[in-house]
């Protein structure tokens, strides 16, 4: 079992989505283990989006993912983090395929409705940014 970092981001809370969301999540064999919903401050959107500060989108994100609430997640399966990428879908809804998240309700390439952890070690840093191991009811 490993686990992944998921966020239902404000795109997805503002229209009251995050019950279906979290349907797909759970009949693609992924449990939740932890979750809770949050308001995002600035500078926790600037640090876990760190690495795009650079990109020319990163003051629209930013503020995209400080606008509403979010509902952060755990998640746990057999090869967590690849297996909620296939979930979400690609970043730009247009590309993604029939029947993940990302097809099924983001609006762009910016609200695209959910984050997904992109690697094991990322996963641990983003789920310490968030949970302690209390929290983490597997
Ligand atoms: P995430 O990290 O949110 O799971 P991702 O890994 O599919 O998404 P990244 O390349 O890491 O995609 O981009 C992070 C987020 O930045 C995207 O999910 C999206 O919200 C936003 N983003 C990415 N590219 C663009 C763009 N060209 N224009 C606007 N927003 C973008
Ligand atoms: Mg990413």
């Amino acid at each position: 079992m490993s686990r992944t970092f998921s966020i239902l981001k404000p795109d997805a809370t503002r229209r009251n989505l995050t019950g279906k969301i979290n349907a797909v999540i759970e009949e693609a064999g992924l449990r939740i283990v932890a979750q809770k919903r949050v308001k995002l401050s600035t500078a926790q959107a600037e640090a876990f989006y760190g690495v795009h500060k650079e990109r020319p989108f990163f003051g629209e994100l930013v503020g995209q993912m400080t606008a509403e609430p979010v509902v952060v997640q755990v998640l746990e399966a057999d090869d967590a983090v690849p297996k909620y990428r296939e979930v979400m879908g690609a970043t730009n809804p247009e590309q993604a395929a029939e029947g993940t998240i990302r097809k099924l309700f983001a609006l762009s390439i910016g609200e695209n409705s959910v984050h997904g952890s992109d690697s094991d070690e990322n996963a641990a840093i983003e789920i310490a940014q968030f949970f302690t191991d209390a929290e983490i009811v597997g």
